[in-house]
C-alpha cells in the first residue's frame, strides 16, 4: 500500500490569500467548471481548479511557482461561471501578488509597497529628494519657460538613471528566485528562447484577446501598455540626447520627440481612465479590485495628469503652481519607479518570464 502523504497546510498563507483578494476561496467544491470554461487553460495542466484545491491546503510553495498563475489574464469567465461563487479568478489574482511579496527582493521593501495601511510611505522617498531639491535650490524663481530653476534636468537624470539601476538589480534578485521556483516545479523551457515571443504575445494583448468577453479590460490594458512604453522610451532618449548634449531641453511644442511624448501621455491617460472607471462602475469588480490595483491605476493616472497640468501651467506662465504641480509629478514617478518590483508593475516582467518557461519547444 502506498504511504499515506502527511500535508503541513501554512494557514498564514491562506488568511493572506483570503485578505488579498481570495475571500471565496473556501466556497469551491471542485466541479472544474472554471477548468473547462478558461479558454487559456492548457488541456495537459488545466487551471484554475487545481490551483483552487492547493490554496484551500495552504500548499504555499507548490502555488507560488506554479506557472499557470500568470498564464491567467484575469478575464473572469470562470469567475462569472462558477456555481458556488468561488470567484477562481480573483483567487488566481490573490495568489499572483502573494508572488510577487514571496519572490520579490529585498523583503523590507516588499512587505511596505505591499500594505495598503503603508500607502503614504511610497511617497516619502520622493518627497526626501525632490523636496530637498526645492529647499535648496535658488529661492527665486525666475524661469518659468522650463522647470531648470529647481529642478534641473542634469540633477534629476543622475538620480533617476541610478535609481533605475537599482530597481533593475532588485528585478533580478526577484527574478531569479521565481525562476528557480518555476524550474522546480516543471517548466523547463529555455526563458532566454522564449523571452521574446511571449514579450510579443503580451505587447500585442494575444492572449487577452482569446479571453473573456470585456473588451474595455483589454483595450484599457493595451493602451496603458503602449502608452507607458513609449513615455519610457522617449525618457531614455530625451535623458542620454541631453547628457550627450545632443538634445536641449524644454523641447519645443513642434519638436517630434514632444508630440511623441503627448500622444503617449494622452494614450495611458485614456487607458488609465478606461481601467479606473470600469471597475468603478461595477459594484462585483470594485469588490474584486485589489489594493495593488487601485495603488498603480491611482499612481499612473496621478503622473499623467500632473504631467500635462504642468505643461499648461509652464505655458501660461503660472510659475509657482506650475513647480507645485512638478514637484507632485516627480514624487509619483519615483513612487512607481523606485516600488516598481513590488507592485503591479512587476506583474509583466513575472508573467513574461513565466509565459517565457512554458512555452512549448517546436
Ligand atoms: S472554483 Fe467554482 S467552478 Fe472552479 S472548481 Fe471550484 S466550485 Fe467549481
Ligand atoms: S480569469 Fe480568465 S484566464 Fe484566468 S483562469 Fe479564469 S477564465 Fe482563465
Amino acid at each position: 500500500m502506498a504511504e499515506p502523504i502527511l500535508l503541513t497546510p501554512d494557514t498564514e498563507f491562506i488568511k493572506n490569500v483570503l485578505a488579498s483578494g481570495g475571500g471565496d476561496l473556501k466556497k469551491c467544491f471542485q466541479c472544474a467548471t472554471c477548468s473547462v470554461a478558461c479558454t487559456l487553460s492548457p488541456e495537459d495542466s488545466p487551471f484554475p481548479r487545481k490551483q483552487m484545491i492547493l490554496a484551500q491546503w495552504g500548499l504555499k510553495d507548490k502555488l507560488l511557482a506554479d506557472p499557470a498563475l500568470w498564464l491567467c489574464h484575469n478575464c473572469g469567465d470562470c469567475t462569472t461561471l462558477c456555481p458556488r461563487g468561488a470567484k477562481p479568478g480573483n483567487v488566481l489574482g490573490a495568489l499572483r501578488n502573494q508572488a510577487i511579496q514571496h519572490f520579490a527582493a529585498p523583503s523590507c521593501l516588499s512587505r511596505m509597497a505591499t500594505s495598503p495601511k503603508a500607502w503614504p510611505l511610497l511617497f516619502v522617498p520622493g518627497i526626501v529628494v525632490f523636496g530637498a531639491l526645492a529647499l535648496w535650490g535658488p529661492k527665486e524663481i525666475t524661469e518659468p519657460r522650463e522647470f531648470a530653476n529647481i529642478f534641473p534636468l542634469h540633477v534629476l537624470e543622475p538620480i533617476f538613471f541610478a535609481v533605475s539601476g537599482l530597481v533593475l538589480l532588485a528585478f533580478a534578485m526577484g527574478l531569479f528566485k521565481f525562476i528557480k521556483g518555476l524550474r522546480s516545479s516543471g517548466a523547463d523551457g529555455s526563458i532566454l528562447a522564449g523571452i521574446i515571443p511571449a514579450a510579443v504575445e503580451i505587447m500585442t494583448h494575444k492572449r487577452f484577446k482569446e479571453c473573456g468577453k470585456e473588451k474595455n479590460r483589454f483595450w484599457g490594458h493595451l493602451l496603458t501598455l503602449w502608452g507607458f512604453a513609449g513615455l519610457a522610451l522617449m525618457g531614455t532618449v530625451v535623458g542620454i540626447g541631453t547628457m550627450a548634449g545632443f538634445m536641449h531641453t524644454p523641447l519645443a511644442w513642434t519638436n517630434p520627440w514632444k508630440i511623441f511624448a503627448n500622444v503617449c501621455a494622452a494614450v495611458v491617460l485614456v487607458g488609465g481612465l478606461i481601467l479606473l472607471v470600469d471597475r468603478l462602475a461595477d459594484s462585483e469588480k470594485r469588490k474584486a479590485t485589489t489594493y495593488f490595483d487601485w495603488s498603480f491605476l491611482l499612481i499612473l493616472v496621478g503622473i499623467v495628469s500632473t504631467g500635462i497640468a504642468a505643461e499648461l501651467l509652464r505655458t501660461g506662465q503660472l510659475v509657482t503652481a506650475m513647480y507645485t504641480v512638478y514637484f507632485v509629478h516627480l514624487v509619483l514617478i519615483f513612487a512607481l519607479f523606485l516600488f516598481a518590483p513590488y507592485t503591479k508593475f512587476a506583474h509583466m516582467a513575472y508573467r513574461t518570464v513565466a509565459m517565457a518557461a512554458t512555452r512549448k519547444r517546436t
